[in-house]
């Protein structure tokens, strides 16, 4: 949709707003690295949107390694497009990368601390992958799951993350995120959204965020800013080290620019 700036988009901006340009040039030939590492994070947010059956066992590391026998054979089907034409031989070593006796002993030591219907009621989708769209605020997006924890009743959004967590807290771009997400469950259910959750799934760490008005506004001016970029204005690339170039898909574009722009000035 013309004008419409997807969440995804804001946690890319915030990691180098040239992605966003360039991802919104090659939106249909752009072909992301696929590798080990990929895989890895694929199978394992595929892994933690089961938690609540590992949870709600007797056996949270049996339910997850047979949860992670049948994601392996199922990643291809459901991420089709994105692997297509891949070697899936890669799979079960990025499948091996993922330490199931760690997360599953996490999983029954906040099940006993927690409680188990507790927790359950704070990690079970009541849907999964749900897109919102708003109109008035011109985002879209679908985050991991929207939960409906304890006596609440009220859907919130929570996110799912695969890599490094902070010592405390959650990082910036997860924070802007889930804030965005919140509003868009405003916009879609008619309701106020005073939280939301980011869970980092390699040590099923569940952190809650409060969304406040400093970050609503924040998601604004990144959307007015998203929105001009996608509209053909190349952002500065940002200082060495400031940003994922080794990892980048547009390594080779962003380098041409930035010989052209050395040129000129
Ligand atoms: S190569 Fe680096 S600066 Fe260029 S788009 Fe990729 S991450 Fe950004």
């Amino acid at each position: 949709m013309k004008g419409m700036v997807l969440v995804s988009e804001i946690g890319a901006y915030l990691r180098c707003p040239r992605l966003v340009y360039f991802r919104s040039l090659h939106r249909d030939d752009y072909q992301k690295i696929i590798d080990v590492r990929y895989l890895s994070h694929l199978i394992l947010k595929e892994l933690a949107l089961t938690y609540h059956h590992a949870a709600a066992s007797d056996d949270a590391t049996e339910t997850l390694h047979a949860e992670l026998d049948r994601i392996t054979g199922d990643l291809p089907a459901i991420y089709r497009v994105e692997l297509s034409g891949m070697d899936c031989s890669m799979i079960p070593d990025a499948a091996s990368e993922i330490d199931i006796d760690a997360i599953g002993s996490r999983i029954a030591d906040v099940t006993q601390t927690t409680g188990r219907e507790e927790l359950l009621t704070k990690i079970t989708p009541c849907t999964v992958e749900h897109t919102m769209y708003s109109d008035a605020l011109g985002i879209s997006g679908a985050p991991d799951k929207l939960v409906r924890p304890g006596d609440r009743g009220q859907a919130l959004p929570y996110i799912i993350r695969t890599g490094a967590k902070p010592d405390q807290g959650v990082w910036k771009p997860d924070r802007l995120q889930i804030t965005a997400y919140a509003m868009l469950v405003e916009e879609t259910f008619g309701t106020v959204v005073d939280c939301g959750f980011v869970e980092y799934a390699r040590f099923f760490d569940l952190r809650e965020v409060v969304i406040r008005s400093g970050d609503r506004r924040r998601v604004l001016e990144l959307r007015n800013r998203i929105r001009k970029i996608k509209d053909g204005r190349m952002p500065d690339r940002p200082r060495e080290g400031d940003a994922p170039c080794e990892f980048c898909a547009f390594s080779d574009d962003c380098d041409t620019h930035r010989s052209l722009a050395s040129k000129f000035f």
